[in-house]
């Protein structure tokens, strides 16, 4: 990888956090942003981040923290940035005329070759790809928040993505450290959040009709499931609660059919229950202090990750 290079389309959160990434291997990275003083920003915010990766010992890679920054550079050319790169990575704001107005942009510079990744959290790439010369070459890598902390890319072909590309972009997140899933064809909201969304949905229903409190149903996740979810899946947590997957199906499958039954229409994130929701986490995490819980947050998950990593 050592000379090889990555552009940045965008340098808000995610376009920061996989530059971090990408230069954690020693990969050359150039950032485009349309706002130069986006660039500026990032440059420096991503030093004072590998520095303190770096003092509590968590900066991923083997070279320095300033030896990374190094390899990290700004342009303000869209053609230059993206020039000789072999994979570029687009993280602007998630709307459908922006991503089919960039990807038009790199459609027209791209050479035979670079992967051409979107970091789209919901469109699949069929829906901003599909009259480009090189929609062959497109491709999507949705990363999870904190990217630095949780390592899970979900790798989302179109269905007209060369299977190279499929196969270059999963080796090239390994690479880095991640973890990517590639999905067998698109679907709507992708897999990680069409699990968060069935989640949250039913939270919120238990929250409206009156089972449970904010806080408790959030304990459930935190002091509960998600002590398990950190190192398995729930497929595999169901498979050691019986003796394996005939015996919890033949044990449990009746239960769970009948419970879901209960579960009612999706419900709408609004009216009474919006306030009841909002108001209980404000009155605990105040709106003036969501930057200090999402370092506090950012704290915990990287002792997970060490955790993880170390056992
Ligand atoms: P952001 O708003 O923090 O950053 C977007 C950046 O893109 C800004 O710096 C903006 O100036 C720049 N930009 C806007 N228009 C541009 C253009 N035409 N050309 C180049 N740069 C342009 O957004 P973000 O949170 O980093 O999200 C980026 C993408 O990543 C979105 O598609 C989002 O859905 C996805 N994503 C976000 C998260 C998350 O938790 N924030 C997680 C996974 C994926």
């Amino acid at each position: 990888s050592r000379d090889e290079k990555i552009a940045i389309i965008g340098s808000g959160l995610i376009g920061r956090s996989w530059a971090m990434l990408f230069a954690s291997v020693g990969y050359k990275v150039c950032i485009y942003d349309i706002l130069s003083e986006q660039i500026d920003s990032a440059l420096k915010e991503i030093l004072v981040q590998l520095k303190k990766l770096e003092e509590s010992g968590l900066l991923r890679g083997k070279i320095s923290a300033v030896e990374q920054h190094k390899l990290i550079t700004g342009c303000t050319d869209f053609k230059e940035c993206v020039a000789g790169a072999k994979h570029v990575q687009e993280c602007v704001p998630e709307s459908i005329e922006l991503k089919r107005k960039v990807f038009e942009q790199l459609d027209a510079v791209a050479d035979d070759k670079m992967v051409l990744c979107s970091s789209t959290s919901t469109m699949p790439a069929s829906s901003f790809t599909e009259h480009l010369t090189h929609r062959a070459q497109c491709i999507v890598a949705h990363p999870t928040n904190p990217p630095y902390y949780a390592p899970l890319v979900e790798v989302v072909p179109a269905p007209w993505t060369n299977g190279v590309v499929i196969s270059n972009t999963k080796s090239l997140l390994e690479e880095i450290g991640q973890t990517p899933v590639v999905l067998k064809k698109e679907v709507l909201g992708f897999v990680l959040n069409r699990i968060q969304y069935a989640l949250l949905n039913e939270c919120w229903r238990l929250v409206q009709d009156g089972t449970i409190s904010v806080e408790d149903v959030d304990k459930v996740m935190s002091d509960g499931l998600g002590m398990r979810y950190a190192f398995m899946g729930p497929l595999e947590t169901a498979y050691l609660n019986a003796d394996g997957w005939k015996s919890y199906s033949e044990r449990y499958a009746d239960t769970i059919f009948n419970v879901a039954q209960d579960f009612g229409p999706t419900p709408r994130m609004e009216g009474e229950t919006l306030e009841i929701v909002h108001n209980d986490l404000a009155s605990r995490i105040p709106l003036d202090k969501l930057n200090e819980r999402r370092a506090w947050r950012d704290a915990r998950l990287a002792g997970l990750a060490k955790l993880k990593k170390e056992m």
